[in-house]
């Protein structure tokens, strides 16, 4: 296929994807988030240039996630290349990061390459940090195949010493100063990060293409910052985030982050406080232990899922039959849709948690130890996804343990959240999920229950 070609293509199938799988909330098109109040000393942050470098891509969506910006103005683009991260390559359409200096306006990739020099060039920007996981060890000088001068990794870089602008040209000190202040916080020494000066004005024919290389030249201080891909995705985050802070903190920039800094810090932040919610939070899914299928997921008989995400690596697609909710290059579920119609009302419902009075908004999840109850509610049909007594349609008023819920119906991987949807005539109304903790001193007897339960009733 030529360009052209490849183009109408991607057009074409972003076309089926829109038309199957979007409401009007979410596509694969880069967002650009705007953190702080605007301002002309602005920081744009780049991820996802390259769709295999999760490190700086997560990163990246962190800062729009977790950060709150107190002084200043941020703008992140967390996933530049968001079709190559959904296809867990580098470029899909070729590699985006050679294509600033000439694109042909038949590339896939032109629209975007188009939008962000918008970006990288609006008047307010000052400084340009494109973020990327390279391989091995950037050393200066060569000590093995892995910690060379031909590798990439663990490294800060700039296509000059100098650039001739007001503020921020002094890219090689700026660079050193984001080192030190990396260098000072190593999980290992090994792991020390060094200035990569390419000298793309000399002739680096390739750095010529690159997104920095067209940053410079627009006048804006840039930097690309690597963390090697030796390291699973939350160390090379943090080694981004550690770099990502000490650029802002150069700029006067001034943030809270609402996460520890440490790896631990990174990983909960990255992978436990995700969720997603549909039809305008009548279903909220916590995304961190969800099982890899869900099935008789209700979706709009229209074939449209409305969602909002809690990140912005996070996207539906549709393929074949199923809706798989993306989040950077990994495949978290596979919905396998259920269709109906779906009530627009917001309801609250009454139940009882473990004898305990309690109202909750669809959409919300409960704790409850042993047992729930939800009341009888006028015009509705309540289904307990999984549970093992099918003897009435609705499933309202009935006193319901845990151990009378089938394992196989959780939500997630550990069998602890269930589903209880509720329906309105034929249509969907909405859902809540019940989490049960049990008491740990009952944990054995309970898993035992379980199995008998299961065993009767299959
Ligand atoms: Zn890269």
């Amino acid at each position: 296929m030529n360009l052209g070609m490849l183009r109408l293509f991607k057009v074409v199938v972003f076309l089926l994807l829109i038309q199957s799988s979007y409401a009007n909330v979410k596509n694969i098109e880069f967002d650009l988030i705007k953190k702080g109040t605007d301002d002309d000393n602005t920081l744009l942050v780049v991820g996802g240039i390259q769709g295999d470098e999760p490190g700086g891509f997560m990163a990246a969506s962190l800062i729009s996630t977790h950060y709150k910006i107190t002084k200043g103005s941020v703008w992140v683009v967390p996933n530049l290349n968001f079709y190559s991260i959904i296809k867990r390559g580098r470029g899909h359409f070729g590699d985006m990061n050679r294509k600033f200096a000439k694109i042909l306006n038949s590339d896939p990739d032109y629209d975007d390459v188009q939008r962000v020099k918008k970006y990288i060039s609006h008047e307010n920007v000052k400084v340009v940090l494109n973020l990327h996981d390279g391989s091995g060890f950037y050393r200066k000088t060569y000590i093995d195949n892995m910690r060379s001068p031909y590798r990439w990794g663990q490294s800060s870089i700039i296509d000059q010493a100098q650039l001739d602008i007001p503020k921020y040209g002094n890219l090689e000190e700026i660079a050193n100063r984001v080192c030190q202040h990396v260098n000072a916080h190593l999980i290992d020494k090994e792991h020390v990060y060094n200035v990569r000066n390419t000298n793309t004005k000399a002739g680096d024919k390739e750095m010529e293409k690159t997104l920095t290389y067209y940053a410079i030249n627009q006048g804006k201080a840039a930097f690309g910052n690597e963390a090697s891909k030796q390291f699973p995705v939350y160390k090379r985050a943090y080694y981004h985030i550690l770099a990502l802070e000490e650029y802002m903190r150069v700029m006067g920039i001034e943030f809270e982050r609402d996460f520890e800094l440490s790896l631990n810090g990174i990983k909960q932040a990255l992978y436990d406080d995700i969720y997603i919610s549909f039809y305008d939070d009548k279903i909220k899914l916590p995304l961190s232990t969800i099982r890899s299928e869900l099935n008789y997921f209700p979706v709009s008989k229209d074939g449209k899922i409305n969602f909002t995400p809690s990140n912005p690596l996070m996207t539906v697609l549709k393929n074949d039959q199923e809706y798989a909710i993306h989040y950077g290059n990994v495949r978290l579920v596979s919905l396998r849709p259920d269709y109906f119609d779906i009530d627009n009302d917001k309801e609250e419902i009454e139940l009882n948690v473990d004898g305990i009075a309690k109202r909750v908004n669809f959409g919300e999840m409960v704790i409850a130890n042993k047992k729930i109850f939800v009341h009888d509610k006028e015009g509705f049909r309540v289904n307990v996804i999984g549970y093992t007594n099918k003897n009435q349609r609705n499933e309202s008023n009935l006193e319901i343990h845990k151990n009378e819920i089938l394992d196989y119906y959780s939500v997630d991987k550990e069998g602890k959240i269930y589903r209880i949807e509720f329906y309105k005539k034929e249509k969907f109304a909405g859902m809540i999920l019940v989490k049960f903790e049990e008491n740990i001193s009952f944990a054995n007897n309970e898993s035992k229950e379980k199995k008998s339960t299961a065993s009767n009733t299959m």
